[in-house]
Parts: structure tokens; C-alpha cells; sequence
């Protein structure tokens, strides 16, 4: 994950270690190849921006230069703001002893219904009793996809049938609910490929019947650039709780993942790092994968 990413920056905080003295032109040009190796990842070019800006106003003022080990008090500080730009503390979704519902939304193909099997995978195995419910009427084979995945970790699924009014579809699970004692409800919604008008308008009326306590977004961290704009739509319209990027085990252009907390405000809760469902999934912590960034 970030192999290119993290070797970059690697290469240019390495040239100032071993070194007994740095200057504030040496400084600048280390922070200048941080900056080009993060917009080469896709970071969005506002938080590249605000994250060189931040190191040097902290080391420049902090008399960092004539300490006696600058280099490692620049790389702590670099590590400080890489933290920050990933969203500082870990977060995990909202989990009460029951009244759980999540909605995912995303994009066609962004991994919604793996990420949905995904979750109620970790979910079972710290001991919950989860529901999937698979809402994609829009592509009959997701809900073959998500049926067949449900029978594979051993949890139920409950098919929504085409043109079922979300009122029904909130009583067949209030129904499974209170006979089958479930308490962590996760519902795979309908993507398209592009975000349109007709789709929105659909998502936010079951949204507004079923009422979720969290609604994940599913962000293809592969997008790039274009997972922000799709993050922001999603948001304005629906309303989002947190992010879940997927696909993380691609490094190709995964930078945009690492501006995403920061476009929409909201928190990375998990990382998709696999197509396996057993395992492919990892809660998020920001300070875990600025180590490995930085190495
Ligand atoms: P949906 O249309 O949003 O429900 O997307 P799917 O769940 O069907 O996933 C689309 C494709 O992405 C499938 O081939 C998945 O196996 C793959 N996929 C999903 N999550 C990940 C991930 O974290 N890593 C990798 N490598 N592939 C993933």
C-alpha cells in the first residue's frame, strides 16, 4: 500500500539524516520533493499544499534547525502532520447494543456488496449478530452476490424484492429483528455508475424510512481524484456518517484516499485491502499507516 508513495518520501527525508547540519534551503527542498511525490499520488493539491506549509512553519519556528538533531525532529514533525492529514484518532463506526442500521452507498463497482460481507464478517466474529439486507434492486445479480456471500459466512440475507415500498422493506426488518435477535443491521443499496439524479432521489427516501444510525460511504480508492467529487455528492445529498476506501491494496493513484478525510470532513472508519471477504478488511488508523508511509 503507498510502496511508490512511501519510498519518495522515503529518499527525500533519508538525504538530510546523517547530516550534522541542515540549512533552510536544504529544508525547502526535501519539503518541495514531499510535495511532488504527494500530488504524483493524487493527493488533492489544497492538502498537499496545507501539509508542506504546516512542517515548515513547525520547524522553521520552532528553531528546529539549529538543534542538534534536526533531521529527526523534521521527520517527527512530518510524521505529526501525516497523522493529521489522515484524520488524526482512529474512529469505528457507531456500535450500540442494538438499534444498529447501517446504510452503504457508493458507486456501482466500488466495492459496496464485498465491503457489506466484509463488515459482517468482522462484525460476527467480535460476537454480533448481523443482518444483511441487499437492497440493490437496481443489478439483480448483487443480490445473488450478496445471498450467496451470506450463505458462505453463515449470515442471513433478506432480499428486497423489485418496486418493494421501503416501508415494507423496514418491516420485514423490524420482523427479523425482534424473531431472530438480530442487532447490527447492514444494508447493500443500490449504485450507478455515474451519480445521477433518479438514484439520489431513491437512496435518500429508503434512507429517510429506514432511519440508519451510520451511513457508510464505499470510496474505489483507484478513482483517484474522482472519489472526492463522489464523496462530496454523496454527502450533500444523502448525508454520510464516514468513509470506507476500498481497493487500498492497489497503489496506483491511492493518494486521493489520503486527502479523503480531509475534502469531506468525515472519518476513515475501515480500508478495504483485499477482494478476499475473509480478512480483506482493516479498521483505519491513522497513526499505523503514517509509520508505514514514513517506514
Ligand atoms: P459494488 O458494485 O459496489 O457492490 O461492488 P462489488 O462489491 O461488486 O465490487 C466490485 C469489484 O471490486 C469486485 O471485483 C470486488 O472483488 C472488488 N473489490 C471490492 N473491494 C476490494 C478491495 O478492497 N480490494 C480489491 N483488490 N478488490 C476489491
Amino acid at each position: 500500500m503507498f510502496e511508490t508513495l512511501s519510498q519518495r518520501i522515503r529518499a527525500a527525508v533519508d538525504k538530510l539524516r546523517g547530516r550534522g547540519r541542515i540549512t533552510e534551503a536544504d529544508l525547502k527542498a526535501t519539503l518541495r520533493e514531499i510535495r511532488m511525490s504527494l500530488l504524483e499520488a493524487d493527493v488533492n493539491f489544497e492538502v498537499a499544499k496545507g501539509f508542506v506549509q504546516s512542517v515548515q512553519e513547525k520547524t522553521l519556528g520552532a528553531q528546529v534547525l539549529e538543534s542538534l538533531t534536526p533531521a529527526e525532529q523534521i521527520l517527527s514533525v512530518v510524521y505529526e502532520e501525516l497523522v493529521k492529514m489522515l484524520g488524526g484518532e482512529a474512529k469505528q463506526p457507531v456500535l450500540k447494543s442494538e438499534g444498529n442500521l447501517w446504510f452503504m452507498v457508493g458507486l456501482q463497482g466500488s466495492g459496496k456488496t464485498t465491503t457489506s460481507g466484509k463488515l459482517a464478517l468482522f462484525y460476527k466474529s467480535k460476537g454480533r449478530r448481523p443482518l444483511l439486507v441487499a437492497a440493490d434492486t437496481q443489478r439483480p445479480a448483487a443480490r445473488d452476490q450478496l445471498r450467496i456471500l451470506g450463505e458462505r459466512i453463515g449470515v442471513p440475507v433478506l432480499e428486497v424484492a423489485d418496486g418493494e415500498r421501503p416501508e415494507t422493506t423496514r418491516t420485514r426488518i423490524q420482523q427479523h429483528l425482534t424473531f431472530d435477535y438480530r442487532d447490527l443491521v447492514i444494508v447493500d443499496t443500490a449504485g450507478r455508475l455515474q451519480i445521477d439524479e433518479a438514484l439520489m432521489g431513491e437512496l435518500a427516501k429508503l434512507k429517510g424510512v429506514l432511519g440508519p444510525s451510520e451511513t457508510l460511504l464505499v470510496v474505489d480508492a483507484m478513482t483517484g481524484q474522482e472519489a472526492l467529487n463522489v464523496s462530496k455528492a454523496f454527502e450533500e445529498r444523502i448525508g454520510v456518517s464516514g468513509l470506507i476506501l476500498t481497493k487500498l491494496d492497489g497503489d496506483a493513484r491511492g493518494g486521493a484516499a489520503l486527502s479523503a478525510r480531509h475534502v469531506t470532513g468525515k472519518p476513515i472508519y475501515f480500508a478495504g485491502v483485499s477482494e478476499k471477504i475473509e480478512g480483506g478488511l482493516e479498521p483505519f488508523y491513522p497513526d499505523r499507516l503514517a509509520q508505514r508511509i514514513l517506514g
